[in-house]
């Protein structure tokens, strides 16, 4: 977990290359059906290039058919869940699944240094959320919506400093799994 431009999706890759485990971006599956057209993706897209959240019942059933597909896996999940009502939602998939969460990691950054590193990744990264606008209401998003997260698993998480070089941080991670 983390607001956006925390690192999130740069460290899970990392890790799944590491550790063998399949890295599910709901961010990079929502773009993927936004290009294939999908009915899911039609949907999502006027939520995501508004830097809203797409509504908890579409994460949801995505998330239930791809965690069912992939039963036993071990698996980082990055960007999902995203709210109150996915991490209960998620809760209740892996009941069914007879599956659980083994580590939950929050990477922080402050507010002022995220901002500046999603204008500076907009300039390449052709993202129709990445204008400075969208940027910053993505980040009010976050406060309201997935922040609550972290008392949520405050049984399970641990922070992460995401200050620093990309190495720096895998290796803050690191320390902690290893
Ligand atoms: P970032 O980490 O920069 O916010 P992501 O690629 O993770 O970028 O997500 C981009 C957008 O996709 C979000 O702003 C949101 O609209 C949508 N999205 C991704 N995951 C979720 C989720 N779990 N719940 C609702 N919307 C989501």
């Amino acid at each position: 977990m983390g607001p956006p431009g925390a690192g999130k999706g740069t460290q899970a890759k990392i890790l799944a290359e590491k550790y063998s485990l399949i890295h599910l971006s709901t961010g990079d599956i929502l773009r993927a059906e936004i290009r294939k057209k999908t009915d899911r993706g039609l949907e999502a897209q006027s939520y995501m290039d508004a830097g809203n959240l797409v509504p908890d019942k579409v994460l949801l059933s995505m998330m239930e058919s791809t965690l069912t597909e992939l039963q036993n896996s071990g698996i980082i999940l990055d960007g999902f869940p995203r709210t109150i009502p996915q991490a209960e939602g998620l809760n209740n998939i892996f009941l069914k699944l007879n599956s659980k969460i083994n580590h939950v990691l929050n990477i922080h950054v402050e507010e002022s240094k995220l901002i500046k590193r999603l204008i500076e990744r907009a300039q390449n990264s052709g993202r129709k959320d990445d204008t400075e606008e969208v940027i910053i209401k993505r980040q009010k998003v976050y406060t309201k919506l997935t922040a609550p997260l972290i008392d949520f698993y405050k049984n399970e998480i641990t922070q992460i400093d995401g200050d620093g070089t990309i190495e720096q941080v895998t290796q803050r991670i690191l320390e902690y799994i290893q």
